[in-house]
């Protein structure tokens, strides 16, 4: 059709790469550990990875197989309406590699699982506490699944350890239903993140937002206001990048001037931490800032 979008020079730009960057992908060579940093190509693994000015180290390691029962338009993950069943281990030898791998921060998200009773909250709940066992310095991040809204799903994950409770909005309000599986949408996105807290006051909530969607400032803003209404703690915000051809289109690429206006207007409203920037991935940096800022 040749209507595509052309690249903006902002998003061709290469990242540093940090210092601790090549013996991260050298340990995790042996450690068959599945990482979203490596699987998804992510731009930013070398300063992820690396650490930056604090030498923190991220990553973001996928649990509960690579197929999911669900099919968001923008999203590359495989879909199955019955994946592969669970593999038992898993909670505890992942736990045993991530401890050992000399991570600062860990963010441990999975694909949904609506074909298993509890969604896959018992499985994760025990990675995490597993791995505080082990290694009670590490941060621990969950960016979860929305467990159909189920409360004692959400339970069990917020009460295992975690540090960080995150859960992706993905796009304002007015744009679920084209954006997201129809199983998903921001209502029951919204009750998760409240219930996490609730359950857990301590913990601190996250979620992100992709633009160039189509998205409207108007929807943009009245979505930052609502999450912040809803009491969640940290905000990213970042472009929507086509996977594949058979996705969602990219509708704008959004200057890096104006992903600097949101991080001000999430900063006004109240967020403790808003990242936002063209590159900015949920997970982007996360240990960096929550090691130095938050979490003591
Ligand atoms: Fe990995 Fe997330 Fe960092 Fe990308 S932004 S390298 S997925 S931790
Ligand atoms: Fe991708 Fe998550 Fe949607 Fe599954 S639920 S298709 S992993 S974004």
């Amino acid at each position: 059709k040749g209507d595509r979008l052309r690249l903006p020079p902002w998003l061709k730009t290469e990242i540093p790469i940090g210092k601790n960057y090549n013996k991260l992908k050298n340990t995790l060579r042996n450690l068959n550990l599945h990482t979203v940093c490596e699987e998804a190509r992510c731009p930013n693994i070398g300063e992820c990875w690396g650490g930056g000015e604090y030498a923190t180290a991220t990553a973001t390691i996928m649990l509960m197989g690579d197929t999911c029962t669900r099919g968001c338009r923008f999203c590359s993950v495989k879909t199955s309406r019955q994946p592969p069943p669970l593999d038992p281990d898993e909670p505890l030898n992942t736990a045993k590699a991530i401890a050992e791998w000399g991570l600062d921060y860990v963010v441990l998200t999975s694909v949904d699982r609506d074909d298993i009773a509890d969604g896959g909250a018992e499985h994760i709940a025990k990675t995490v506490s597993y791995l505080k066992e082990r290694n009670s310095k590490i941060l621990v991040e969950c960016l979860t699944p929305d467990f159909r809204g189920d409360k004692t799903s959400v339970e069990k994950v917020a009460l295992s350890g975690l540090d960080v409770y995150a859960h992706n909005v993905e796009t304002v309000r007015e744009l679920q239903r084209q954006v997201r599986d129809p199983r998903a949408n921001f209502d029951q996105s919204l009750s998760v993140l409240k219930h996490a807290k609730k359950v857990k006051p301590a913990l601190l909530s996250k979620t992100s937002i992709m633009l160039g969607l189509g998205e409207t400032d108007k929807q943009v803003y009245s979505t930052l206001t609502e999450l912040r209404e809803a009491g969640v703690d940290c905000l990213t915000l970042g472009q929507y990048m086509q996977p594949t051809k058979r996705h969602l289109k990219v509708e704008e690429y959004i200057t890096p001037e104006k992903f600097q206006y949101w991080e001000k207007i999430g900063t006004e409203l109240g967020f403790l931490y808003t990242a936002s920037g063209p590159l900015v991935r949920s997970s982007y940096k996360a240990g960096e800032f929550f090691l130095k800022n938050l979490i003591d």
